[in-house]
């Protein structure tokens, strides 16, 4: 299909699942790709150029959007098509550094310095192969190895360093030296933490080992935090 772009505000690119070669969209997008579309917007409030980022996909030569999720689900879907026809990984695709025996795989696809999509690759849609086992012979068999990067899960838990934080739980701010607990979550590749107050977490649904820094800690906070943690 054809897609009209607003030159000045407006460009985009598309990836054919194929192959995941990432295109520049100039106007004619083919049937089944992949879409995203970037939008320059000006916004008074903030006196500041924003960049709004659209998905989608073309399905009989029409322009389906979806949701950011939505769109990763499906590529999840190709990429493991893609890695079981041609034995290969697709290009631009990271690996993480700690494959887990017999949980499924996640693979990050970097389409622009801006747009990465964390893939998942599990076990039912390789028909029962073991993702790890996989991907690792693949790697190992590849000239040009992929690169790794860290899938880092663990809460952190530190003194505030500044009093510039806010709690995500409850918004006010987590004062300088006081305790705060950072929730993990990744910002294209970046590892970063959503912060709260000691008081404001709910300790019962984590677990010693999901959380780093407990032994940076002085004793008598250690001692109270394993406490909570173990209730
Ligand atoms: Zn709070």
């Amino acid at each position: 299909m054809k897609m009209q772009l607003d030159s000045e505000n407006e460009w985009g690119y598309f990836i054919d699942p194929q192959s995941f070669q990432v295109v520049e969209i100039i106007d004619e997008i083919p049937d089944g790709s992949f879409v995203v579309i970037k939008e320059r917007e000006y916004i008074d409030d903030i006196d500041r150029t924003v960049i709004q980022t659209s998905y989608g996909i073309v399905e009989g030569k029409k322009y389906q959007p979806l949701n950011k999720r939505e769109l990763t689900k499906i590529m999840s879907t190709a990429c493991t098509d893609y890695i079981l026809s041609s034995n290969r990984l697709p290009p631009k695709i990271l690996v993480e550094k700690e494959l887990k025996q017999d949980k499924s795989a996640q693979l990050a696809f970097i389409m622009t310095n801006y747009d990465t999509f964390h893939l998942r690759i599990d076990k039912n849609s390789l028909g029962g192969l073991n993702p790890a086992e996989l991907i690792n012979s693949i790697i190992e068999k590849e000239t040009f190895k992929p690169t790794l990067y860290d899938r880092e899960e663990k809460w952190k838990i530190e003194y505030a360093k500044s009093g510039r934080s806010k709690c995500n739980s409850c918004g006010a701010a987590i004062e300088k030296d006081s305790i705060r607990v950072g929730e993990p979550y990744f910002f294209e590749t970046y590892l970063n933490y959503r912060w709260n107050h000691e008081k404001c977490i709910f300790w019962q649904r984590l677990e010693k080992d999901d959380i780093k820094g407990l032994d940076l800690l002085d004793d008598s906070d250690k001692v109270r935090i394993e406490k909570l943690l173990d209730e």
